[in-house]
């Protein structure tokens, strides 16, 4: 790392000693950073300030379970960076959730949606909350409570939350009509929305969908394609779902899902009609991955200890690899596993899924690697689409979202590769989105005063 950056890297983690995940985040940011402050020291500053969240909120999240016994859980919300638009990043329910899970994610956030071209600033926010096993009526006490702090600090040109680990469709729904009764108007305040009450086609399916558009253009970029390749996929919520449906639909065989019990390989490929099923289980049956090996024949399951990384389910033998769990589920024994066998791409569908030493093991292999604040942007960027919509009280059909969808994906790999050629490092994503992120965000901040 440039010595300038060490300096303000050291300067985060003196200031948060205990933030681990931030730090990370940080530091892959600040690795790419040292070519463009040589060529701009102008921005120097703005780095300064980036690391700096604008805002952060903690709040006290109060409510009853169905045995009429008081709960309390934290809320947060992280308004890390307002430049270019409104703060705009998803909210995760999660046990782990913390002030430094929430800030890299925040961090992380602000580059995404910068690349993504749209005007959206970089939030993110949640709670140490568990949905897992909760009844309906728990999940919408929780959600209501929750909202009942978060209202007054977001708004439509404020800060636009949306779904992230443990926050879906039903989440979005209860959160959305709590701050509806509370603000006393409709608006366009948290995307993700149902279709009935403002919500975009195709946004359930974006980041998948977008993941797996980006790892295409990766794919060419050395003459090959999804057809007849043979993909690993970790996790089986929203992003991982999609993921294999548009893997299927570019003719690749998905042979592996996870959840945070453990992983399946099924070696005759995960087909629609299975797919079909594991949408079910995992949607509305709330069920657990390890029930797809019982139902269908020649399927292994293997228990992942410990939590999260999902051990041999990367030893598997794929030529693409689609991380689609959570942070840090592989690392750099994992990726030397994924070399091994012979894979030749990995496009990070959750965000920070790969840990540094992974990274460098993918970059020193010749891997084609995608960074999640590229790859897994089309989520964000659907959702600017779906605030569009509600600003212009319009919705679009599929086909149009889609188009944009795949446009947008196409643009944000065009403008990472060709930044990344441009400042001496070609075929680095990682080093070609941090600084196309950064330089938009650097020019706004600076022209609007560093306040
Ligand atoms: P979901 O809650 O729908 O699914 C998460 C999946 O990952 C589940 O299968 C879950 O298993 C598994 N998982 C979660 N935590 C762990 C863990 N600690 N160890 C092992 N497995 C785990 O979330 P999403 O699909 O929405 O999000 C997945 C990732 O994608 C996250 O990193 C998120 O930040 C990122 N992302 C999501 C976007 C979106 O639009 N939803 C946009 C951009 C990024 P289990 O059910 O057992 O908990």
């Amino acid at each position: 790392m440039d010595s300038q950056m060490k300096t303000i890297y050291e300067s985060v983690i003196a200031r948060d000693p205990n933030q681990p995940e931030f730090h990370q985040a940080v530091e892959e940011v600040l690795d790419s950073l040292g070519p463009v402050i040589d060529a701009h020291p102008e921005f120097l500053p703005v780095v300064e300030s980036m690391v700096e969240a604008e805002r952060i909120i903690q709040f006290r999240v109060p409510w009853y379970d169905d045995s009429g016994n008081l709960q309390v859980n934290r809320g947060f919300r992280i308004q890390m960076n307002s430049a270019i638009g409104p703060y705009k990043g998803g909210l995760r329910f999660h046990p782990t959730v913390n002030q430094s899970i929430l800030k890299f994610l925040a961090f992380e956030q602000v580059f995404k949606n910068s690349l993504t071209g749209l005007p959206m600033g970089g939030g993110k926010g949640g709670s140490d909350f568990n949905p897992k096993g909760k009844s309906d009526p728990e999940v919408m006490r929780f959600c209501q409570s929750f909202m009942m702090e978060l209202w007054r600090h977001i708004g439509a040109d404020l800060d636009v939350p949306a779904g992230d680990i443990g926050v879906g469709g039903r989440e979005i729904g209860y959160l959305f009509g709590m701050y509806k009764k509370l603000a006393n108007e409709f608006t366009g305040v948290l995307t993700g929305k149902g279709r009935s009450y403002g919500g975009s086609l195709i946004r359930p399916e974006a980041t998948g969908y977008g993941l797996v558009y980006f790892a295409r253009e990766m794919l060419a970029t050395k003459g090959r394609s999804f057809e007849g390749a043979t993909v690993a996929i970790s996790g089986s919520g929203n992003v991982a779902q999609f993921a294999c449906e548009k893997v299927l639909d570019l003719g690749g065989i998905p042979v592996t899902m996870s959840d945070s019990g453990g992983w399946i390989h099924d070696p005759s490929g995960i087909d629609r009609e299975k797919l079909a099923w594991i949408m079910d289980l995992k949607n509305n049956r709330r069920g657990r991955i390890s029930e797809y090996a019982k139902n269908f024949d020649g399927v292994s399951y293997s228990k992942s200890e410990p939590e999260p990384a999902l051990n041999g389910l990367w030893d598997t033998d794929v030529d693409v690899a689609l991380p689609c769990a959570t942070q840090n589920e592989i690392n750099g024994e994992e990726a030397k596993m994924l070399v091994k066998n012979g894979a030749i791409a990995v496009a990070e569908g959750a965000n920070m899924p790969c840990t540094p030493e992974a990274v460098e093991v993918f970059l020193d292999n010749g891997i084609l690697f995608a960074p999640g604040k590229a790859s897994n942007a089309g989520g964000v960027a659907t959702s600017g689409l779906e605030m569009s919509q509600n600003s212009l009280r319009l919705s679009w059909t599929r086909e149009e979202v889609d188009q944009r969808l795949e446009s947008i994906m196409v643009e944000i790999h065009k403008s990472a590769s060709e930044t990344a050629a441009k400042y001496g490092m070609p075929g680095n994503y990682v080093a070609g989105a941090n600084i196309a992120g950064f330089l938009k965000v650097a020019e706004a901040m600076t022209a609007q005063g560093m306040i």
